[in-house]
């Protein structure tokens, strides 16, 4: 018999509004999270596990010049794209992480490469990419990175001290990432981002520091996170919400419920989505929007994609 999985995916939080969004743009971002959607459910739906899910529903958003990520990735103050992103497996608590590479197609199939092949956690910048290239997987030219939209976020900043969101009108986080349950009773989360616009001295920020941005454990959930890192660092975001459930005998709705809080009363912004080991799903965010949805084995509902807030949307029934 058919076990229960679920995934849920996000593309980046925060000042998304439908009076600002063209039909055109909405549709196309509808259409690329739905892509990856089906890209993670069928590989649970035919016994796939998470890892796999989370990295192939990574890897669409990564090759979608839409999201902050991969080939949409935002320059850097010097002009260039600095990426990073992580995985981690709940059943081992295996986890692979690449921080500030460049080139790399897909720094998500690099990540777990580290955490599969490396005998580390964590690598970064040339020697990252040396162990990329040895291990044959696919590198592109600066042209490749290059978009129009990022290009102009950057020439209006370049000039000042600030490094700020990816912005689009307003603020907003196009961090991508992927939280999913296996029929094997497995949870696994991956998340990848370019940063922020302009950054420069190396920062790295949430996406790559495992139980910040990003975290899975069987015990009790996966979790991706998107939004400004340096507050999602400090508050330790992810592995807060693993372990109000750990310790606290929390339930992944109230543990995620309490954790947004905190955040927003630490001034910090932005989202996260998470899946717990009954394929419970949240997708909870502070900001005006965020790219999100999910799709589960328990719901008759089929793929649900969201963009704003709305009353209804950020959880899923329980
Ligand atoms: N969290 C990412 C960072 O700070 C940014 C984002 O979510 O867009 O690098």
């Amino acid at each position: 018999m058919e076990k229960k999985f679920g995934l849920a995916i996000h593309g980046g939080a925060g000042t998304i509004k439908k009076s600002t969004m063209t039909s055109f743009d909405e549709t196309k971002y509808i259409t690329e999270l739905n892509h990856a959607i089906i890209k993670g459910y069928t590989i649970l739906k035919g016994g796939g596990s998470a890892l796999d899910a989370v990295e192939y529903a990574v890897r669409i958003l990564e090759d979608c010049p839409l999201f902050n990520a991969g080939k949409g990735s935002v320059f850097t103050h010097e002009g260039t794209h600095e990426m990073d992103a992580s995985i981690m497996c709940g059943d081992t608590l295996n986890a692979g992480a690449v921080a500030a590479v460049k080139g790399i197609r897909n720094p998500v199939q690099l990540a777990r490469k580290v955490m599969e092949e490396s005998g580390y956690v964590l690598l970064c910048g040339s020697g990252a990419e040396r162990f990329g290239k040895s291990a044959a997987l696919p590198f592109e030219n600066e042209k490749y990175f290059f978009t129009d939209n990022r290009f102009n976020q950057w020439q209006a900043l370049k000039n000042s001290e600030h490094a700020v969101l990816d912005h689009d009108g307003g603020k907003k986080f196009g961090t991508v990432g992927a939280v999913a349950l296996d029929q094997n009773g497995n949870v696994a989360a991956a998340t990848s981002t370019g940063g922020l616009t302009n950054k420069k001295f190396g920062r790295l920020g949430d996406s790559v520091v495992i139980g910040a941005g990003n975290y899975a454990n069987n015990k009790t959930c996966a979790v991706s996170c998107t939004g400004y890192g340096e507050y999602f660092i400090r508050s330790v975001v992810a592995y807060d919400i693993s372990c109000l459930m750990e310790y606290g005998g929390l339930s992944l709705k109230d543990a995620c419920a309490r954790v947004i809080d905190k955040l927003t009363d630490f001034g910090g912004e932005g989202g996260f989505i998470a899946i717990d080991k009954l394929g419970n799903i949240e997708l909870l965010f502070n900001t005006e929007g965020m790219y999100r949805g999910y799709a589960s084995s328990d719901k008759s509902s089929g793929i649900q994609v969201d963009i704003y807030r709305n009353k209804n949307q950020d959880s899923t029934p329980s």
